[in-house]
């Protein structure tokens, strides 16, 4: 084993922290540590503490650590903000926590602040909940701050949500995020010894009372972080919550393999050739064989798709000289002409993505397969014309 995954293996904190940071930079080496630990994952309890600004999640995660150590376990708190442009808040908050948790080796404290890209943090998250689990942490705790789509992503790697709530928020439990509250698994009701909060609970339970009676529903547990009141309780309730597995139907967490985003991946590769026939000989003497060929009229293509691993390879020939793939060999000669991402959801990518100002050549349109696709121009994607797809039920 690599001396490096080793040392985190043996419980090196430091060589752990350094792992992280890798990890969080997308450094090669660090990712290389991280395939090597992906066989040692998959025993940690993941637990995502989500809700909006002010309701005291930080405090709240203090006190479930604390509650976690006095059974002798160990605890990881990645805590995320996807609304900082930079991490100055993350480094304050940080320096709170160390001095509560200072000295204890069982508390592992990282804060990450908000990447670019899209999925790029729920990515970085990802992959740092995994070395936290590798390195052998009993707990991880996510603790998102702010609110939007990040957030749900987020809250979705975790395998029991606590949406904490308080009181005050005036008619804010009906207000929020219909996809926060469905993620939840257990709603924390803090400050609770302030008035209104009885409200709260009474409101939620209402609102719980809705739903599929079926089913057992998220527990509420009432806490005062600052005094640590109800952080045993919320412990219990963690440890009772559903199993990912028997959360039938909702999200299911991404396992083993390659680090990568959530969710998304790569569906194929277009490739725009003059003859579908020559190309093929080639391909075919490589190994790769068509396992569809059709004429696409809308498009004025001949399409051959060819299975290679996990995605495809799409060659594409014009069946008439005014297909955008005879302009494509026209303009800029054979060759890569598009690269096809599938997304779990393309209505709300299509949606972020006309918030950052990304160029979208078309609605989202059903293709060849009945699946929902997009286009998107190379100015807004580094050079390259990209196609979206809706990720299928099956
Ligand atoms: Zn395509």
């Amino acid at each position: 084993m690599n001396p490096w995954a080793a040392k985190i293996r043996e419980g090196d904190a430091r060589a752990l922290a350094r792992a992280a940071t890798g990890v969080e930079n997308r450094d090669p080496l660090a990712l290389e540590v991280l395939r090597e630990l992906a066989p040692f994952t998959g025993s940690a309890r993941i637990i995502g503490i989500t809700g909006p600004p002010g309701a005291g999640k930080s405090t709240l995660v203090d006190a479930l650590a604390a509650a976690i150590r006095r059974q002798g376990k160990t605890v990881a708190i990645v805590a995320v903000d996807p609304s900082s442009r930079v991490s100055g808040g993350s480094i304050l908050g940080d320096r709170i926590r160390m001095q509560r948790h200072h000295g204890d080796p069982g508390v592992f404290i990282r804060s990450m602040a908000t990447r670019g890209a899209v999925g790029g943090l729920a990515r970085a998250t990802e992959d740092l909940v995994r070395l936290m689990d590798a390195a052998g942490k009993d707990f991880v705790v996510i603790e998102t701050v702010g609110t939007g789509q990040d957030e749900v992503e987020i809250a979705g790697l975790a395998q029991v949500t606590v949406v904490v709530l308080v009181p005050g928020m005036g008619d804010d439990v009906q207000a929020l995020k219909a996809g926060i509250m469905e993620i939840a698994d257990i709603f924390v009701v803090n400050k609770a010894d302030q008035p209104g909060a009885d409200r709260v609970e009474r409101e939620l339970r209402a609102m719980l009372s809705l739903g599929d009676s079926d089913r057992p529903g998220p527990a509420i547990v009432r806490t005062v972080a600052t005094e640590g009141t109800g952080a045993e309780e919320l412990l219990e309730a963690v440890e009772h919550a559903p199993k990912p597995t028997e959360k039938q139907g909702r999200r299911t967490r991404r396992d083993g393999g390659c680090p990568g985003p959530p969710h998304i991946r790569i569906d194929h590769l277009g490739i725009a050739v003059k003859s579908l026939q020559e190309a093929l000989g080639f391909y075919e003497s490589l190994g790769l064989q068509a396992a569809s060929r059709e004429s696409v009229a809308a498009e004025k293509v001949l399409v051959a798709m060819l299975p290679a691993g996990e995605s495809r390879l799409e060659l594409l020939e014009p069946s008439a000289p005014d297909s955008p793939i005879a302009k494509f060999l026209e303009k800029r000669g054979p060759g890569l002409h598009h690269v096809a991402l599938r997304v779990p959801d393309l209505n709300a990518a299509v949606e972020r993505l006309r918030a950052s100002g990304a160029r979208l050549l078309n609605e989202p349109r059903p293709g060849a397969g009945g699946h929902l696709y997009v286009f998107i121009h190379p100015a807004s994607t580094g050079g390259v014309l990209m196609e979206l797809i809706q990720e299928s039920e099956t």
